[in-house]
């Protein structure tokens, strides 16, 4: 395992540590190398929420960081969370217990000895109070192993500790949503550039979070494009029932061009003319292809005159028509 400051000694132990590349999940990392152990870092992928952090963060402490797809967890989860949702479609505590047992399975199937996470008691009302890493550690599977190096003082002590495979008296004590004690530890290992949390997750944004529950209602959340597709565009509740997804810029036209082509999609575009890219599903109704259409002229640049827009099926070409601007005010109400 790579970087662990510790010279040729042979370590006191070896684990993972959940790594999001916020602070706290950078100290607890320090932590525990500065006593000894021997620490790979694990972050996780999803539609949801990306490594990118992860990499930058433990690049700047020279942690060595191995990447895990949680797709398929995450999914799941967010179709059946245990524990409920967060402000958005954010299983949290289920998230957490998922992610510490995945982290665990790679633990115990190298034989290292613990599974690390930079949670702070209390800092998150929901989702880092006592009862809610209790909850975790129960579901985790792996609860004799868990060390949670930032808080463990203020915790039941673990096997882990017990075996003195991490030296207990050295994790700390830090409660609450102060950072002032992250930040005095941050001093104290050399960091003054990083970042307060991780990368963020989607399912925390309430607006993302709705336009997912659509999607989860539908029975589509195994549908990849159309959850990748969430991130791109304005989305529209057409009135005969199916999504409309009109680009934003040049940049979300072309990426959802090219998402749109394995996914059964039209595509509705102005000719001519600058305008946006518009998806639309493709078990539409012709009267909701037509309200798609208008709405893409409707966000063309083309004064108040007819736009001259495309539909494609893949590379297909089905039609070309001369269409009347649908008025923005008027699609607002079926905006998501
Ligand atoms: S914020 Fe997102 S990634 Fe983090 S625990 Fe909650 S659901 Fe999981």
């Amino acid at each position: 395992m790579g970087s662990d400051g510790i010279g040729s000694a042979p370590p006191r132990s070896r684990g993972a540590v959940l790594f999001s590349g916020g602070l706290d999940s950078m100290l607890a990392c320090l932590v525990l190398r500065e006593q000894g152990c021997d620490v790979r870092c694990i972050a996780f992928s999803s539609p949801f929420f990306s490594p990118a952090q992860a990499r930058k963060s433990a690049a700047a402490i020279g942690a060595d960081l191995e990447v895990v797809d949680f797709t398929e967890d995450i999914l799941s989860l967010v179709e059946h969370p245990r524990h409920g949702f967060g402000g958005g479609l954010n299983p949290c505590i289920d998230c957490h217990g998922r992610m510490i047992m995945r982290a665990g399975e790679i633990v115990r199937g190298r034989g290292w000895d613990f599974v690390a996470t930079g949670e702070v008691l209390n800092q998150r009302p929901m989702s880092q109070n006592r009862r809610s890493l209790e909850m975790v550690a129960k579901d985790c599977g792996v609860a004799d192993i868990l060390v949670r190096p930032l808080s463990a003082k203020l915790l039941p002590e673990t096997d882990v500790e017990r075996a003195g495979l991490v030296d207990r008296g050295r994790l700390l004590a830090i409660e609450g949503r102060s950072r002032r004690e992250q930040m005095a530890l941050a001093r104290h290992f050399g960091l003054s550039d990083y970042p307060s949390s991780g990368g963020g997750c989607l399912l925390t944004e309430k607006l993302y979070s709705n336009k997912l529950a659509l999607l989860r209602n539908a029975g589509r959340l195994r549908d990849l494009t159309a959850v990748r597709l969430l991130k791109f565009g304005r989305h529209f509740l057409l009135p005969g029932g199916a999504k409309a997804i009109v680009g934003r810029n040049v940049t979300e036209n072309e990426a959802m061009r090219g998402m749109a082509e394995n996914g059964g999609y039209l595509v509705i575009r102005p000719i001519g003319v600058p305008g946006p890219t518009t998806l639309l599903d493709g078990t539409a109704t012709p009267d909701d292809v037509d309200v798609a259409a208008r709405l893409c002229a409707g966000y063309s640049d083309n004064g108040d005159g007819l736009v001259n827009i495309r539909i494609f099926k893949g590379a297909e070409l089905l039609e070309e028509r001369p269409t009347q601007r649908l008025p923005r005010e008027e699609a607002r109400p079926w905006l998501l």
